[in-house]
């Protein structure tokens, strides 16, 4: 019939239905949402518009697919940026530098959250319970390893629910967002003001300045977020720079809020006092001059190289002893290329020292 719209188009606008993205909002929120707007279950709305896309059983704010960006893009008209902005992509780009990726559910300070089909392991999103009481959105910046404080209200994030410890899952939350999937108590419109803080971590207002491309002030430069990240990543691996009471062999990422908090304060007093800080970094030091520059290490650490042994390093004989088990133990389970030949002169160098 002429001048009738087909299905097709009149799915196309306003399909949104005036659910536009709050800046700094993460795409999870926003799909939630915008299918509450149809007064849908997201999981059929969902299924039904994208057929076999895996959303609820992914880390979708990592912004991998691009079927669910197509969508928005689409049907809501949303600008391309405005879609990649609600991802935490950018965020990825700005802390670890472009090209820089880690394997699916691991970002460098951004906390996992362990999917597990379509629940969570890991407490990886935090939230404000007074920000999700005023505007009932999810955000970006409660996903960041370093934030553990509201900026806005000044108190703590809270990362599991207060009643059973339970992840705090949004797309299995009750009754829109405050009630826990687990224990059906309202914990995050109960738990509100708990603590007011002076103000955020220093360490978290560094970094948070820091993402927006103005690098981390030291005393003589600023050192761009990336340089700061892969130097701090070296002097953890060579022993000189250690989260304390963290748990052993968990990732910084996923350690409690206390200890990222001190943790990043302690990242922030390294930064803010370079080159100062160097001497307490060298007490602890266990690498030669060479390992130094093999690694390549980004040029605000530079300065540290004249101050150690040319060759040999200060590694304890027995903590090196270990370091050449596990290099060995990796060969022998990733099996790279010429893994033979690695094995070989890792063998000569340990039995040369
Ligand atoms: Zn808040
Ligand atoms: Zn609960």
């Amino acid at each position: 019939m002429a001048g009738t719209p087909s299905l097709a188009q009149s799915e196309l606008f306003p399909f949104h239905r005036g659910v536009l993205p709050v800046e700094g909002e993460l795409l999870s929120s926003y799909l939630l949402r915008l299918a509450g707007a149809h007064s849908a279950d997201h999981y059929r709305f969902y299924s039904t518009l994208l057929p076999r896309a895996q959303l609820w059983n992914r880390d979708i704010d990592r912004g991998s697919d691009e079927r669910v960006a197509k969508l928005l893009v689409e049907r809501c008209r949303l600008a391309p940026a405005v879609v990649e902005a609600m991802s935490l992509r950018s965020y990825e780009v700005a802390i670890a530098g472009p090209g820089v990726r880690k394997g699916p559910g691991r970002g460098t300070w951004i906390n996992p959250i362990g999917v597990f089909h379509r629940t969570r392991t890991l407490a990886g999103l935090q939230v404000c319970p007074d920000c999700l009481a005023e505007q009932n959105i999810y955000q970006r910046i409660w996903r960041l390893s370093f934030v553990t404080s509201c900026p806005y209200h000044l108190s703590p994030l809270l990362v599991v629910c207060p009643g059973c410890a339970a992840p705090i899952i949004p797309h299995r939350q009750l009754a829109g967002t405050s009630i826990c999937h687990n224990c059906h108590i309202d914990h995050l419109s109960r738990t509100r003001r708990v603590t007011e803080l002076a103000a955020v971590p220093p360490g978290q207002q560094v970094l948070i300045d820091a993402l927006a491309g103005r690098g981390v002030p030291t005393l003589e430069e600023r050192i761009p977020l990336p340089e700061l990240v892969r130097g701090v990543a070296l002097l953890r691996r060579w022993g000189m720079f250690r989260a304390p009471l963290s748990a052993k062999g968990v990732p910084i990422e996923s350690q409690s809020p206390f200890v990222r908090s001190v943790y990043f304060d302690l990242v922030q007093e390294l930064a803010v006092q370079w080159p100062d800080s160097m001497g307490r970094l060298m007490v602890k030091g266990r690498i030669s001059r060479q390992t130094f520059e093999t690694a390549k290490p980004p040029s605000w650490l530079a300065c540290i190289g004249q101050h150690l042994s040319p060759r040999h390093s200060l590694k304890a004989p027995q903590k090196a002893q270990k370091s050449l088990a596990s290099w060995l133990k990796h060969l022998r389970l990733t099996k790279p290329d010429g893994w033979r030949e690695k094995r070989a002169s890792a063998l000569v160098k340990a039995a040369a020292k």
